[in-house]
């Protein structure tokens, strides 16, 4: 056998011919590493579609990588070690390459397990800059030192400028944002109205190929136990499929996403949202592509500009935000609890077991599809989390383990920050709390619920609005503090004593499981 000079790892969401790892893939040296281990769908309890969705997208991969004609040693799920490092170890002893060459992972705990495997080795890991995204980690580093406060809408604005995206000369010569604004966050707010969301064009579908069915089929049996389930399985697992499914969403469902992003409506979690966030975290589609078209749709005129402007700020925004907090913030960031929550995940959280109209509806179409949109998982799954005063360590392996976009440098800063506010403010600059009224001012949910959002105790009460008064009693003095809570704290002091004890009583309750899971066993 020739004498392998790179093994190449590539990781299940890396699934890109023209990333760093391949600068100077040479066919006849250097070989290509990739491979299906159960700790990748047990290190959490990963749901069915995600862990189908990783699988047929490796799959696919690997073909890709045949016919590029790259040499590739393939480890199929049962036919090796059961975790990357393990696996990695037997493959270096068995191949002897010079060196590893690989594209920054997503994940913390991987690259430590990666390197230690090369450490014990004596050999090199050459880990690549991973250029997919806008920012590298080191400028990203550079924006936030100095900076009291990380807050994303100047990240954003510099991104914007820095790229040239929605970007025009001003009548002085420098430029300016398309529009004379940066953000129509304001116009993005509306609800669908008691007609509905009318008829939405419906989300790309791709019916699963053999490969793909061999995957289903594969997980199904493997993974018997896991949440979720992989009958409606349609997600893009192709680069070809990831592209089709972005000009279907510019050209069918943009030019509503603004107006409608916040909006929810029963049964219904894919609305004017992209769904592309999945094909993104595997790589299938870079974001300067997904960022090229939605500009071009608004400057043809097919889109208006709130819709474009608010579709840019999630990808080159936020999504490049999230990553640099991750990677500035780690390994401490995942134990942090600001707020020193105790309570339990409830258990319905695996099965869609409540009373609660909002929860059950974001909940069963999450294990059923391994998605929900951003508004369903912030201010109703995360909402609802916060306000209990659950772990956060616990949300995050839910939030982690269901959702199939789901990777660490995404979710966790999104889970842990954005939605449960147990980084103390580096995400966000205040807790997002709300009574249930917001949920009925979004969607028509609590027209169809045993509880009333106007109440906050009682037997009726709705458990958002009774979390939400609860919340702030417990952490009036820290919200004190915050110039953006300060209205909301300020009500507190119009609370008697007995609605006090009512409030929380009813808390009480509901962290016990006594009143809001439709199988109060199931709670424990
Ligand atoms: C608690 C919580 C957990 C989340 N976990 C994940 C996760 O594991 N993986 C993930 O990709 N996103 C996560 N998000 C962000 C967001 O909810 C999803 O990206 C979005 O719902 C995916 O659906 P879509 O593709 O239809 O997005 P759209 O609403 O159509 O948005 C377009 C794209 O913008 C990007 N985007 C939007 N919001 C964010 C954000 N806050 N952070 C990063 N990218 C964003 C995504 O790539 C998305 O595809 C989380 C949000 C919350 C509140
Ligand atoms: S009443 Fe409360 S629990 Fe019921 S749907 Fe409305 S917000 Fe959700």
């Amino acid at each position: 056998m020739a004498e392998l000079r790179h093994l190449v790892l590539v990781l299940g969401d890396q699934l890109d011919l023209e990333a760093a790892a391949f600068d100077g893939f040479d066919t006849r040296h250097d070989a290509v590493w990739m491979a299906e281990v159960a700790e990748e769908s047990t290190h959490v309890w990963s749901s069915k579609p995600r862990t189908a969705l990783f699988l047929a997208a490796m799959r696919h991969f690997a073909q890709a990588l045949q016919a590029a004609g790259r040499p590739l040693h393939y480890t199929r799920l049962g036919s090796g070690a059961g975790s990357l490092a393990a696996q990695l170890q037997a493959d270096v002893l068995r191949l002897r390459p010079q060196q590893l060459v690989m594209t920054a992972p997503g994940d913390w705990r991987v690259l430590q397990a990666l390197k230690a495997v090369a450490r014990d080795a004596g050999l090199v890991l050459d880990v690549r800059e991973d250029r997919h995204f806008y920012c590298s980690v080191r400028d990203f580093a550079a924006h936030a030192q100095g900076r009291k406060q990380l807050r994303m809408e100047f990240f954003y604005r510099e991104q914007r400028q820095r790229h040239r995206v929605l970007m025009e000369p001003s009548p002085g010569g420098a430029d300016q944002p398309v529009g004379g604004q940066w953000n129509f966050d304001a116009d993005n707010r509306e609800a669908f109205g008691n007609s509905g969301p009318g008829a939405v064009p419906p989300r790309s579908r791709f019916a699963p190929d053999t490969i793909t069915q061999e995957v289903l089929q594969l997980v199904n049996t493997r993974f018997a136990q896991h949440p979720g389930d992989l009958q409606h399985f349609a997600w893009p697992v192709t680069r070809a499929q990831a592209l089709q499914a972005l000009h279907t969403f510019i050209s069918e469902r943009l030019p509503l996403f603004g107006r409608y992003q916040d909006a929810m409506w029963p049964g219904d979690p894919w609305l004017y949202h992209a769904h592309l966030s999945s094909a993104l975290n595997l790589k299938l589609l870079n974001p300067r592509e997904v960022v090229a078209a939605a500009e071009a749709a608004y400057r043809s005129g097919l889109v208006p500009l709130a819709s474009a402007e608010g579709f840019i700020r999630q990808i080159l925004g936020w999504r490049e935000y999230v990553r640099g907090v991750y990677w500035t913030q780690m390994p401490a960031y995942a134990e942090r609890n600001a707020l020193g929550a105790q309570a339990e995940l409830p258990a319905w959280y695996w099965t869609g077991d409540t009373d609660m109209a909002c929860l059950r509806d974001a909940l069963q179409q999450t294990l059923a599809h391994g998605y929900a949109n951003h508004i369903q998982r912030l201010m109703v799954t995360g909402l609802y989390t916060l306000m209990l005063g659950v772990r956060p360590q616990q949300v995050h392996a839910w939030y982690l383990a269901v959702y199939v976009d789901a990777v660490e440098w995404v979710e966790l800063p999104n889970t842990l920050g954005m939605s449960q506010y147990a980084d103390g403010g580096v995400m966000a600059s205040k807790p997002y709390v709300a009574t249930g009224k917001y949920i009925q001012r979004m969607s028509p949910h609590c027209k169809g619920c045993r509880y009333d959002p106007a109440q906050r105790s009682g037997d009726t009460a709705c458990p958002y609005t009774t979390l939400y008064w609860d919340f702030l009693l417990r952490h009036e003095k820290r919200l004190a503090k915050n110039a953006r809570m300060a209205l909301q704290v300020k009500n507190v002091a119009r609370l008697t004593p007995a609605d006090r004890a009512a409030i929380t009583e009813r808390s009480a309750a509901l962290r016990a499981g006594s009143v809001g899971c439709s199988t109060p066993a199931l709670q424990s």
